[in-house]
């Protein structure tokens, strides 16, 4: 098939191959991060009603005003900045399309975007469908800390941007208060955009979330990206949005109008109901994924992987060479087709897949109950001597 050059490398999205993968094989599905359970009934409701009172046109481009006001309030409360949700909040198909329309928003042919491996798969395609070029960085285990000077040296008079991710997904890192000041301190002195997606940022288990938005000098050069699917678990209502300066927000619209243009009315009026949710909801929401954090990562050291507990996100990554495989894509293949169970391997999310060979994802926004039958078999696995 016929394409395109920026494309073609790029294949069948690895979350997509996992779970087709799953599907026929009839393995537990512990590879794309998407919950087995249902969100909560009062969004869904709120949803239901918004298509029974006929809000089934076109939405607002920006987003249905409900919603931008739920999501400047929200933002007010978790930062104290106010916005104004006109201007300064922009709703997208997910944070997926959030990313997009900021880089085709914000780039120019040349220009090169500092962003860390492992990274989200849609980064660099988003990158480079813009003609610009994804300069990237390793976080690496044990740890994954932020190397700062390999940092500082990346930049270039063509850095436009430094594209972040905290909590991170693969590595269930979050990001220190002090990367963050030396990231944000290099933004300030080179003038460069901040993009931070932070679809996880109500999945910390250890440490702060901290907004790059927050810290000085910031709020002006920092497009913060998040969803509701992670937070109230509804991957598939893809509801997304950006929050950024009057200035910067342009740059996304400009990019959004001619992706999709709007997003699905009803379903934004839900998610108005959503993200106007208090703690107990929140509060709940964090001690059931810490009982399933725990759940899976004492039953994978135990089994005899090299664990490294995330302190935030529904993923860990584990270290699969004591089980004696090649690489992280034979040994996926052995999890699905001999033991029944699919994850995720991770190079398809790094530059240099050396760091991603030994490791292996799993995802554990799953019922106690799936946890469990999946720890049952992965038990069948056999370190080598
Ligand atoms: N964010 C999800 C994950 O990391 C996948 C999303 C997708 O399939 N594109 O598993």
């Amino acid at each position: 098939m016929p394409v395109s050059h920026r494309l073609a490398s790029y294949g069948t999205s690895i979350f997509t191959e996992m779970t087709r993968l799953a599907n026929e094989r009839g393995a537990i599905n512990l590879s794309q991060g998407f919950p087995d359970f249902d969100g909560p009934e009062f969004v869904r409701r709120a949803a239901v009603e918004a298509i029974g009172a006929g809000h089934n046109q076109y939405a607002r481009m920006s987003g249905v005003p409900p919603l931008s006001r739920a999501l400047a309030a929200r933002w007010e409360r978790l930062t104290g900045q106010a916005i104004d949700p006109d201007t300064q909040v922009s709703v997208t198909n997910g944070c997926t399309e959030a990313i997009a329309a900021t880089c085709l928003g914000l780039l120019n042919e040349g220009d090169e975007v500092i962003t860390f491996e492992p990274y989200y798969d849609s980064y660099k395609p988003c990158i480079e469908m813009c003609g610009a070029q994804a300069v990237v960085l390793t976080l690496a285990a044990p740890d994954f800390a932020l190397d700062c000077e390999a940092l500082a040296r990346a930049i270039s008079p063509r850095t436009r941007a430094i594209l972040i991710n905290t909590p991170h997904n693969p590595t269930g890192k979050v990001f220190g208060r002090e990367e963050l000041e030396f990231i944000a301190a290099l933004c300030r002195e080179r003038d460069l955009i901040a993009v931070t997606d932070e679809v996880y940022e109500h999945l910390v288990f250890e440490g702060e979330h901290v907004r790059l938005a927050t810290l000085p000098g910031m709020a002006e050069r920092t497009i913060t990206l998040s969803s509701v699917g992670k937070t109230f678990s509804l991957t598939g209502w893809k509801i997304g949005w950006a929050i950024a300066s009057a200035d910067l927000s342009r740059c996304v619209r400009s990019g959004r109008q001619f992706l999709s243009y709007s997003v699905a009315t009803p379903l934004q009026h839900g998610a108005a109901a959503a993200v106007g949710a208090g703690p107990e909801y929140l509060d709940r929401f964090l001690s059931n994924y810490r009982q399933r954090r725990d759940l899976l990562c004492d039953a994978l050291e135990e089994i005899g992987f090299v664990v490294f507990r995330p302190a935030g996100t529904y993923f860990v990554l584990a270290d699969h060479t004591p089980f004696g495989f090649q690489d992280d894509r034979a040994f996926c293949a052995h999890l699905v087709d001999e033991i029944g169970v699919a994850a995720i391997p991770p190079t398809p999310f790094y530059d240099h897949p050396e760091h991603g060979r030994p490791l292996v994802r799993f995802a554990f926004c799953k019922r106690l109950e799936t946890l469990s039958a999946a720890i049952e078999r992965l038990r069948r696995l056999r370190p080598r001597a």
